[in-house]
């Protein structure tokens, strides 16, 4: 069976075909952050959404070009920006570099393309001019530029493809916001907005006047600048799918730059909101938590990954501070077996020499890719790992397991923690260069080379590693 996502343009669970006629390179949007404050983890739940079906793509055996923006240039940083009298750049790099320090902590694969709106302008212009040429988008006499929500659908589009929507109530007593007071119809959108006094220093020259770019053109163009005018997979919140998305949608297909038959975006995926306490977050309830703050309270970036993952992306998400106590102690659940798996495998360092390890437990292995395949059931993929650490447990009891056996255990666990990334990093990450001396030595050892066997040993202390010889192998562990 192979992978399938519900996508949110056909409303339909669908099997995930790339557009790549090779079926191997698979491009993918993931709208970023505001860098405006430090994310919070509701963001968080979003963005390890995007982790995960990036990891299990490449898990599949795709190769992945993962592009998450940067939205440096928005209403809320401009305001922030002029309260607080610094430049753009200092002003979102505070935020900006705290976002990438957290995506660590959360063992967050990094994107491999991180744009930011700021640097995209020329490409943003551009897209605008495309649209005018078409008819599609209007300059205002204060020298912005909207999108025509009535051009576009009279040339047979359709607007409302991610939601339906009801035009008559859109334009049901059409008062326009004072800022906004020249648009033709209040359901159009702005592409280019103009210089205004408040904006100080944030503004760029345009063949409309100075002013800035709107928040959905960013997404259109830096997406399109990257990952051609046709990818596979876009996601973001489900607060995006409206109006965030459908005027990406607009504006990229309105510039019809795409192959005939081809959209912009093939599969749209959406991630359900987190609420915290049962609420939706607020400072004023005292239920607002950043990253940061979760931290502080002594949770880790595991426990807090673990705990995001622990519900299906699609179902809404209730986070409590019970919820990462219970994540600890299912975490120590793995944890420990794992411990014990190593002690019956024997040679500890083999968890890291990949080449060294035969066959799988494939058994974990399928059961917990067919959960995933099925639109990234991951709390199905965490009943299958539970019932695979009782069977483990029950027959660590039983001394029913051998090395290999225990050998082939961790190499599953090790294959499917490639998707979850919750591996414990302390008990995994033994370098390269440790590893090939900890070889080095048993071979002298072999070879009846006793003193290069003690000098690698020592070698091995002065870097940090003292070797245990056990009757079961050596094992390494951290001075
Ligand atoms: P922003 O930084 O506001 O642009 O949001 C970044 C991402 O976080 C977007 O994909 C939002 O849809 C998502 N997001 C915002 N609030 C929540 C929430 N409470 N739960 C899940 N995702 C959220
Ligand atoms: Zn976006």
């Amino acid at each position: 069976m192979g992978l399938k996502f519900f996508n949110t343009l056909s409303r339909s669970v669908q099997e995930f075909v790339p557009l790549d006629p090779a079926g191997k390179r698979v491009g993918m949007y993931c709208c970023g952050p505001t860098v405006y404050d430090f994310a919070h983890i509701g963001n968080w739940r979003t963005f390890v959404f995007g982790d995960l079906v990036r990891r299990f793509l490449e898990f599949k055996g795709y190769s992945v070009q993962h592009v998450m923006n940067i939205t440096d240039v928005e209403d809320k940083i401009i305001k922030r920006v002029h309260e607080t009298k610094t430049s753009l750049r200092e002003f979102t790099g505070q935020y900006e570099a705290a976002f990438f320090e957290d995506l660590t902590t959360l063992n967050c694969a990094m994107p491999h393309q991180t744009p930011r709106a700021s640097e995209y302008i020329p490409a943003i212009i551009s897209l605008i001019e495309k649209l005018i040429v078409r008819g599609l988008a209007y300059k205002t006499a204060d020298g912005s530029v909207y999108f025509s929500i009535e051009k576009y659908r009279g040339c047979g589009c359709q607007y409302g493809q991610l939601v339906k929507l009801n035009f008559d109530e859109m334009r049901a007593g059409e008062r326009v916001k004072n800022d906004e007071y020249a648009k033709e119809s209040l359901a159009d959108f702005a592409l280019w907005k103009s210089r205004v006094p408040e904006d100080g220093a944030v503004f760029w020259s345009s063949p409309w006047g100075e002013g800035r770019p709107g928040w959905h053109i960013e997404c259109s163009a830096m997406s399109m600048k990257l990952l051609g005018p046709s990818f596979d997979l876009h996601l973001g919140g489900e607060d995006l799918m409206f109006p965030h998305h459908e005027d990406e949608i607009a504006q990229s297909e309105g510039a019809a730059l795409q192959r005939d038959g081809q959209r912009f975006v093939k599969y749209w995926l959406h991630g359900a909101f987190l609420l915290v306490e049962g609420r939706k977050m607020s400072k004023s309830l005292g239920n607002f938590f950043t990253l940061r703050d979760l931290l502080a309270k002594g949770f880790t970036g595991r426990e807090i990954r673990y705990l995001l993952l622990t519900a299906h992306y699609r179902e809404t998400f209730n986070f409590t501070l019970e919820g990462l106590q219970g994540a600890r102690t299912a975490l120590a659940r793995v944890d420990e077996c794992l411990t014990k798996l190593r002690e019956v495998a024997g040679v500890e360092v083999k968890l890291v020499n990949k080449t060294r390890l035969e066959e799988e437990d494939s058994r974990l292995v399928t059961a917990f890719t067919a959960k995933l395949d099925d639109d990234l059931n991951v709390a199905g993929g965490w009943g299958v790992i539970f019932e695979w650490v009782r069977d483990t447990n029950r027959r660590l009891n039983d001394y029913t397991l051998t090395p290999e056996t225990a050998e082939a255990a961790i190499k599953a666990w090790t294959k499917i923690d490639s998707v979850l990334g919750i591996a414990d990093q302390n008990q995994i990450e033994i370098p390269a260069e440790i590893v090939a001396l900890l070889e080095d030595r048993q071979a002298a050892r072999k070879a009846r080379d006793f003193k290069r066997a003690d000098a690698i040993r020592d070698e091995l202390k002065a870097k940090g590693w003292v070797i245990e010889d056990t009757p079961k192998g050596p094992k390494l562990k951290k001075l």
